[in-house]
């Protein structure tokens, strides 16, 4: 049975909001590492009694306890004292750590107070961790089957500790890690696809499959538990072909950042280039593929034709195509995509054209229409959408449609659009 770990925060700033409880999310992404569940977070104030309280109720529901500050001279050690207590243990002098708070105060030209020593006080029989950031030492030690840890609140100290002092010390318990594969989805909804893996994550413990949803698009999170990489492999690997075989080209990659790296690195491979003509993006799209290093190699350039005018005069859109058809329509969209590919000299030409909102254009077209059209050696290719979005989210799903179209393209998928 995996171990499992409370993280106790104690901190009256945390409860009155004037700080966030950073502390307890950078314990729980090293906990999770380690494979240690983390089934609870507490906060608690500045206040001997609740602190006991909450130890007291960690105690019956955590194998591992973590607290993270109130270890400094400032709040009397509350903690330490505190915890220590709740387990009946003694505070003991420890001459090691007075020493070398002389040392810092001595090295740095700073007066020394007598509190200033409450830090070298520990719980009897603990194992103290060096802070090597700011004086007041962690420590660790075993009472009634449990381990208390207690780690200082300053983020930067908290962080330090984590590493030299928390890890090396849970590692040796924990004998398991957590490793996970994201793979990422375009052209599917975040409740579509639980809904077609529901029966997966329910039958599923080790490895687990868990739905994220960000910026338009949904990821799926395969997670095991083994004692190395190639272990947690074994296990993830069937799931991963489950979704594969489920879900085709619908997925874009696996563990890879983003649709626009996923379409450089393909055009790269392939050596290929791209050129885009944008009208309602203003030039995201663009800025989206030259976001990603090396992406002058395989993109031309693009043009931000917001008005007819440029369209015409800079693209080469034919000004009758624009009356006859109007500016936001599959015609105009494969112009833009046909001629920027032609102008530039380019494999793959792209063309973006709609109504970013709010409101409906003049003629008529719905805020959300967007036409994407790609244009290639071997066809032209277009997507009509209608997005129920705001301004903002409107143009990055077009762009993010049209990078999709340029990744179905380049990896050959059964159709582009
Ligand atoms: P010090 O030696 O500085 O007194 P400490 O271990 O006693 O350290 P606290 O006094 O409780 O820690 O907190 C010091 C500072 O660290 C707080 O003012 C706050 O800015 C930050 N801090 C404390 N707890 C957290 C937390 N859980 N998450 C993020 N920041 C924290």
């Amino acid at each position: 049975m995996p171990y499992t770990a409370e993280i106790i925060a104690v901190g009256t700033e945390l409860l009155l909001g004037n700080i966030v409880n950073t502390d307890a999310r950078d314990v729980s992404v090293a906990l999770a590492q380690l494979g240690i569940n983390v089934f609870f977070h507490t906060v608690v104030g500045d206040n001997p009694a609740r602190v006991k309280a909450a130890v007291a109720l960690a105690k019956t529901r955590a194998d591992i306890i973590i607290t993270t500050g109130g270890l400094g001279p400032t709040y009397d050690d509350l903690t330490k004292q505190t915890v220590a207590e709740a387990f009946g243990k003694a505070l003991v002098f420890n001459e090691a750590e007075a020493e070398k708070i002389r040392a810092f105060f001595h090295d740095r030209n700073l007066e020394i107070t007598e509190n200033n020593f409450a830090q070298a006080y520990l719980p009897e029989g603990c194992v103290i961790f060096d802070n090597g950031v700011g004086t007041a030492p962690g420590c660790a030690f075993e009472a009634e089957g449990k381990r208390i840890l207690m780690l200082p609140g300053p983020p930067r100290e908290c962080r330090a500790m984590i590493e030299s002092g928390l890890v090396p010390y849970l590692k040796t318990l924990a004998g398991e890690e957590i490793f996970s594969h994201n793979i990422h989805i375009f052209g599917m909804g975040e409740s579509a696809v639980e809904t077609r893996f529901r029966g997966v994550m329910e039958r599923s413990v080790n490895p687990t499959l868990a739905p994220y949803a960000k910026d338009g698009e949904t990821m799926l999170r395969v997670t095991a538990r083994a004692e190395n990489q190639a272990a947690a492999d074994a296990l993830m690997s069937p799931v991963i072909d489950l979704v594969r075989a489920e879900l085709g080209d619908l997925i874009y990659g696996i563990d890879t950042d983003t649709l626009e790296n996923t379409v450089v690195t393909l055009l790269r491979e392939r050596g290929l280039t791209l050129a885009a003509a944008e009208s309602c993006t203003g030039g995201l799209l663009a800025k989206r593929v030259t976001d990603v290093p090396g992406a002058s190699r395989v993109f031309r350039g693009g043009v931000t034709a917001y008005t007819n005018a440029v369209k015409t005069a800079l693209v080469g859109v034919p000004a009758e195509l624009i009356e006859t058809y109007g500016v936001v329509s599959e015609q105009i969209a494969q112009s833009l995509a046909e001629n920027i590919r032609e102008r530039l000299g380019a494999d793959l030409g792209i063309g973006i054209t709609g109504v970013a909102g709010p409101g409906a254009d003049e003629t008529g077209n719905p805020e959300g229409r967007v036409f994407v059209a790609l244009a290639a050696r071997d066809g032209t290719w277009t997507r009509k959408l209608d997005l129920y979005y705001d301004r903002e989210r409107i143009r990055a799903m077009a762009a993010s449609h049209a990078l999709d179209m340029a990744r179905r393209y380049l990896t050959g998928a059964a159709d582009v659009v």
